[in-house]
């Protein structure tokens, strides 16, 4: 698996680099606010490992950490809103992807029509 030249900013956002709001953290993920809000509750789930692009690279080359993922992304969901949420993954540059260390979009509470990350 080819090691980025630089670390990303989320590598630097793990590594207290570049501060962020944690809302949760475990041996292989961070999960953060994303700054530019677009639901009321906008949180990415981030591996802290940055050998996966995208998720079409993490789910063949770790599909354990992708349920890990999903699993967060449902607890923060129950603990920052009513349970029920929706989860992006930006996948390349012209679906919207700026950041190529894979995250999830957790998006939650009250969402309205247009408000994909
Ligand atoms: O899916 P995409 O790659 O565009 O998502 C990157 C996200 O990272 C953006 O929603 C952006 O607001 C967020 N971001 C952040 N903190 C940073 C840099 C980017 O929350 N320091």
């Amino acid at each position: 698996m080819p090691v980025p030249a630089e670390p990303s900013i989320f590598s630097r956002i793990v590594a207290r680099e570049i501060p962020a709001n944690i809302y949760a953290e475990t041996d292989t993920l961070i999960a953060i606010a994303d700054i530019a809000p677009k639901a009321p509750v906008h949180i990415l789930i981030v591996p802290k490992s940055e050998g996966y692009a995208n998720v079409v690279e993490l789910a063949a080359g770790d599909p354990g950490l992708l349920a890990e993922m999903i699993a967060l992304a449902a607890q923060l969901a129950a603990e920052h809103a009513d349970g029920d949420f929706r989860l992006v993954f930006n996948t390349g540059a012209g679906a919207g992807q700026t950041v190529f260390h894979v995250h999830a979009h957790l998006l939650a509470g009250s969402l309205e029509e247009g408000s994909l990350a």
